[in-house]
């Protein structure tokens, strides 16, 4: 162990941080050789409309079957690869992969098929080929571009003489839908909103997940999703709460006329064979069991 106080301030030997670097820097060499062994797998999570709870769209959300360290989850190596770069290809094949499922699912289901989230990186976003990459993936998928949304986060928030918004509006103009992902976390400007042709707002799901415990109609905590929620419609904009993981929040969410839910109650992240199943279940209605 490294000895304490006086001169552990000094220590540059801090051994978990070095492990992280190593790991950090490790990652960073292994992951385009990753991209290409498939190392990189898609769930997808439902998004569910809170008036009935059915199924009305699916967020891909990327993981990293790693060789040594098992299943990595996002947050564990897409700020490494926003670092790299490799967030680009990355988030390009994500978006091939889940649009060819989203396009067997219409294929297979017609129109009880959910529509596709797909998360999309800063690099990513502000990429200048990035208009042309979603033209084609759309092509080439045969997905109706009124079937995916792309979600970029508050803190990704571009400008008004950003270069990169004229791509959102070119993305817009291919008939894709944008989403502000992780929505009230940021302290931006809200005047974005004026800017950005978003769609939806995705109300973060740290923010519900902190009222668990919050007792009482009028906790602060609850005042301000509700605020958000009205905030949303009073744009005209279409809001899903995140982070559900409870009946009780749900039926909250449902009173405040939050339109829909993402979450634990309504499903975890799942391999698109367990999503095919439940659309399945959908289709038989629930009378069927
Ligand atoms: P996100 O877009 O906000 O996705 C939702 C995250 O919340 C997911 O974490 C999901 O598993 C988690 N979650 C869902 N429901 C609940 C719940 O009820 N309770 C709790 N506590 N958590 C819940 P995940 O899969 O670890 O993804 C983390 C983040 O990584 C995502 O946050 C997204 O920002 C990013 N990400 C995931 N896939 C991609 C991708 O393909 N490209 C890019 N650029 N980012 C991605
Ligand atoms: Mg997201
Ligand atoms: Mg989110
Ligand atoms: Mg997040």
């Amino acid at each position: 162990r490294a000895k304490k106080e006086g001169r552990g301030r000094w220590t540059v030997f801090d051994p978990q941080r070095t492990a992280m670097a190593v790991s950090q820097y490790a990652m960073s060499v292994r992951m385009p050789m990753a991209l290409d062994r498939g190392e990189f797998f898609i769930d997808y999570q439902p998004l569910c409309a809170l008036a009935d709870g059915s199924l009305t769209a699916v967020e891909a959300l990327v993981r990293w079957r790693h060789p040594e360290l098992g299943v990595l989850g996002p947050d564990e190596f897409v700020a490494t690869a926003e670092e790299t770069g490799l967030i680009v290809p990355l988030g390009r094949w994500v978006l091939e992969r889940a649009c060819e499922q989203a396009a067997h699912w219409v294929e297979r289901f017609g129109t009880a098929a959910p529509r596709l989230n797909v998360n999309l990186a800063v690099r990513q976003a502000r990429h200048p080929a990035l208009v042309s990459d979603v033209g084609r993936v759309l092509r080439e998928s045969g997905l109706d571009p009124g079937r995916l949304l792309l979600e970029i986060t508050e803190t990704a928030v571009i400008g008004p003489d950003d270069h990169a918004l004229q791509a959102l509006h070119a993305l817009v103009d291919l008939g894709v839908s944008l989403a502000v992902d992780d929505f009230g976390t940021g302290w931006s400007n809200l005047s974005y909103l004026r800017d950005l042709p978003v769609s939806e707002l995705k109300i973060a799901g740290a923010f519900i997940c902190d009222l668990h415990g919050a007792s009482g109609p009028d906790a602060v905590g609850w005042r301000i999703v509700g605020g958000l929620v009205s905030l949303a419609h009073t744009l005209g904009l279409t809001v899903t709460a995140e982070g559900v993981e409870t009946a009780s929040d749900a039926a909250r969410l449902r009173a405040m006329g939050c339109d829909t839910a993402q979450g634990w109650y309504y499903g975890r992240p799942a391999p698109p064979q367990e999503i095919s199943r439940r659309i399945a279940d959908g289709l038989r209605g629930p009378a069927a069991g």
